[in-house]
């Protein structure tokens, strides 16, 4: 999909950018082949598709041997997408809000994420495509500090432990913003996710979630009611002192806390 194309479709379409809905078009071909490349899309897999927008990876993804769903909360973009790829599965939807969409038997995520509920869209299909077997997303290059950083650092928590755990995370290319339209102001890049078979399960994610619910707070505040008496025979186990937080641990500590806790 070129620049030119992006602005045929949004003009005949009558389709002006929602901000509100992070709307940012791609319009190049070298990066939309590069996260279908990255993706190692197999026939007959599912893929599941989420913001597909007018169509930049919708478009060559209809042309595979493959089951595709994609979910767009915008009405009028789903519109014009149902017209546009009569093949496709197109669900009206905040992905979000979206239950029953058969996620258990994703084999790909693809997204070029709406920057505004970055977290909570990965979050989810951390939760719920439990057999992903790759992710690929384009996020905002300023976010990646939220998703590699290392523990004891300020951005580090319930995304950044959960992805390392997810799977082997890899930076596929750095995006200009000349690469979408509109352009915004700040580079993004696209990060995929090599899943690994045994990763962190929906409760799993919960109580890493629990671990960081006030960051200041000692794993043991955070932790109330669970059994005090593991708990601090685990702290002391692996860390000596009593007093620990959430972002002084390791991504692989809070599955051993959590298997400790059981
Ligand atoms: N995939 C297209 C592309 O690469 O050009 C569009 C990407 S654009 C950055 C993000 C897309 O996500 C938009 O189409 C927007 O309407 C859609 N979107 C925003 N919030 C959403 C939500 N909660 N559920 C589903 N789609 C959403």
């Amino acid at each position: 999909m070129t620049k030119e194309r992006v602005i045929q479709i949004m003009k005949e379409n009558n389709i002006l950018p929602e901000a509100g809905f992070g709307q940012n078009f791609l319009c190049d071909e070298d990066i939309i082949h590069g996260i279908i490349e990255a993706a190692d899309i197999r026939p007959g897999d599912t893929v599941l598709e989420i913001g597909p927008g007018i169509g930049a990876l919708t478009e060559p993804l209809s042309k595979m041997d493959i089951n595709l769903k994609c979910i767009e909360i915008d009405k009028r973009l789903v519109s014009y997408l149902k017209g546009a790829y009569p093949d496709v599965e197109i669900i009206d939807s905040d992905f979000l809000k979206l239950k029953d969409y058969g996620a258990e038997k994703v084999d790909v995520v693809i997204s070029n994420l709406p920057y505004y509920i970055m977290t909570d869209i990965m979050m989810k299909v951390f939760e719920e495509a439990v057999n992903a077997r790759r992710i690929v997303y384009m996020v905002e290059e300023a976010a990646l500090d939220r998703i590699l950083c290392e523990s004891s650092t300020k951005s580090y928590g319930p995304l950044a432990v959960v992805s390392e755990l997810y799977g082997n995370i890899s930076i596929v290319s750095k995006v200009p913003g000349t690469c979408f339209v509109p352009q915004p102001r700040t580079t993004s890049a696209v990060i995929r996710f090599i899943c690994h078979e045994n990763r962190p399960d929906k409760e799993l994610i919960a109580f890493i979630k629990k671990c960081f619910m006030q960051r200041r707070k000692t794993l043991s505040n955070n932790l109330k009611g669970c059994d005090k008496e593991k708990l601090n025979k685990w702290v002391k186990d692996n860390f000596i002192v009593e007093s620990i937080r959430a972002e002084a641990m390791e991504p692989t500590d809070f599955r051993d806390l959590y298997n400790a806790l059981k």
